[in-house]
């Protein structure tokens, strides 16, 4: 654990120091949980965004794309429930005065237990070898079922506090904490104040104060643009059901415990997508989008072991199936995306609110009915740092060295090709740019004459470039070039004529989305 400690220390430091992410309004000392992505960062969020609406909304021909805005009328927010319930449980370490969520404290300490077990069955499994019968073990060991069974009583206690019949039962959250003994991590102390609930949409005001302003909300989630644009889309579109609408775009949320670099940030992008069914065929379309957006992850090839879903203890009242796709971050197995299904909820709110009616003339049936929605919710952020976590390596080379290098899929990397003169003379930087000027048009390229080749290869494996390419005194006379890989830092000639072939494959999303036939 330390040592994966260590390496997300590694990776956020890595983020700064090659142009990938920076603490936003760093020269004044930075803002709470707010990043700003740099010149390489950058790259490669438009690249996980193309990804995501490439296969979104052009593999798919009944999803189409909006861009809704980021201000909406504030009754939007009443419908939907946030101003009332978008809420996290806090309670406050008084000697430490750091704040957490009281829900996530307990989910750690049931992974607490989780952790003993499975590190007792580890153990088991070495002394016994091939002779383990796993699932006897846990079935007889006394250790094992006496962590069991309080795990399992936890679990249930806290099932019932967070579906307490009157909304989250605070005083109940807040004596699990005290009965599980679980202590700050900062004062080791559990002088804990009161669970509180904190609503956490950002406010401002829209409009002179004198022409009677209006208190606004910054949106916490891009979907309810969606939800209000149904009826436009649908009716302007011909959109037959069922069918989808796809956004990428900003939200803000203003998140108290704020920690983990960009995991958890209050500005932050989500790419969402509501995609809208005949009441009754939900659950099947809920399975099928589960389906779908493993495949999307794991297209990227970073192993099937990295990802699971986590099935929603505790459901939204208007949701009949939720669940999370997690990833191995560095900490531990966290959520990258949700899928839920949110039955009608959210256009019969702003049918109700609006006064409007939304509803779905279905020419088979001759009928009108609200469609059922299942929703698949990305952040782009989050998506971020999994792509880098896992892309980042020390390799150790013979020799004794050791080479950082970003292992990125090539169709992420914000560069693709780098090119070199050996020397700045004979004429090899002038060649070097005009393979840049025929090639810059296809994909992103780069020039670089400063230090030697093997310090060039090292800046670019940092920033995980795919191919290299070194122009000498050989390519004016033949027109071939060193072309080295990242990976393998295999070397090869090639034609000039040659690399476009050889790389633009290689590098462009389609390249990803042709892993999900
Ligand atoms: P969490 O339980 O971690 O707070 P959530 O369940 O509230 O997340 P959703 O409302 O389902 O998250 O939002 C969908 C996605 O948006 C999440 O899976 C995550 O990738 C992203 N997301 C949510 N909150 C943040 C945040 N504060 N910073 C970065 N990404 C976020």
């Amino acid at each position: 654990m330390a040592q994966q400690e260590d390496i997300f220390k590694k990776v956020v430091s890595h983020c700064k120091e090659y142009g990938f992410v920076f603490p936003s309004s760093e020269i004044y000392d930075g803002l709470g949980a707010v990043y700003d992505y740099g010149q390489n960062g950058v790259e490669l969020k438009n690249n996980i965004k193309q990804y995501w609406w490439q296969y979104m909304v052009l593999l798919h021909e009944n999803i189409v794309g909006i861009d809704s805005a980021i201000f909406m009328h504030p009754t939007i927010w009443k419908a939907s429930g946030h101003v009332d319930a978008f809420n996290d449980p806090l309670i406050d370490n008084r000697d430490s005065k750091k704040r957490y969520r009281a829900d996530v404290l307990i989910e750690e300490q049931i992974a607490k237990y989780d952790e003993k077990i499975e590190k007792e069955v580890a153990k088991a499994r070495k002394r016994f070898g091939d002779a383990f019968d796993e699932a006897q073990y846990r079935a007889t060991s006394p250790r094992v079922l006496e962590e069991t069974a309080k795990r399992d009583a936890l679990h249930k206690r806290y099932q019932d506090v967070m579906n307490a019949p009157g909304g989250i039962d605070l005083e109940g959250m807040r004596q699990i904490i005290i009965d599980e003994e679980i202590a700050c991590p900062i004062s080791g102390t559990r002088n804990w104040t009161d669970v509180r609930q904190f609503n956490l949409m950002f406010k401002t005001e829209m409009g002179a104060a004198a022409e009677g302003a209006s208190t606004i909300y910054l949106r916490p989630e891009t979907a309810q643009g969606i939800f209000v644009n149904y009826l436009n889309v649908q009716k302007t579109g011909r959109m037959k059901l069922p069918f989808g609408i796809a956004q990428i775009g900003k939200a803000f949320r203003n998140e108290i415990v704020a920690r983990q670099f960009i995991f958890r940030m209050r500005e932050f992008e989500q790419m969402e997508m509501q995609f809208f069914v005949k009441p009754g065929t939900e659950l099947q379309w809920f399975e099928e989008w589960k389906k779908r957006r493993m495949a999307w992850h794991q297209a990227l090839g970073f192993g099937a072991e990295n990802y699971r879903f986590h099935d929603h203890d505790k459901l939204a009242h208007y949701a009949n199936a939720a669940t999370d796709v997690e990833f191995k971050m560095p900490f531990g197995f966290k959520e990258v995306e949700g899928i839920h299904s949110r039955t009608d909820f959210d256009l019969s709110q702003h049918a109700k609110y609006s006064g409007k009616k939304i509803e779905y003339f279905d020419p088979d049936e001759n009928k009108s009915y609200t469609p059922y929605v299942i929703e698949t919710s990305i952040g782009v952020d989050r998506m971020f740092l999994s792509v880098i976590c896992h892309s980042y390596c020390e390799e150790q080379l013979e020799g004794g060295d050791v080479r950082t290098v970003l292992r990125l899929p090539a169709a992420l990397a914000p560069v693709k090709l780098a090119v070199f003169p050996l020397t700045k003379k004979d004429g090899l930087p002038e060649k070097a740019r005009e393979i840049i000027d025929e090639l810059k048009f296809h994909f992103n390229c780069k020039y670089e004459e400063k230090d030697q080749i093997g310090k060039r290869y090292r800046r670019q494996d940092a920033i995980g470039t795919p191919f290299c390419v070194t122009v000498d005194n050989q390519t004016l006379e033949d027109n071939t070039v060193t072309l080295r890989y990242r990976d393998t830092m295999e070397q090869k000639r090639v034609a000039i004529s040659d690399l476009r072939g050889i790389i633009e494959d290689q590098v462009s999303i389609p390249s990803l989305l042709k892993n999900l036939k």
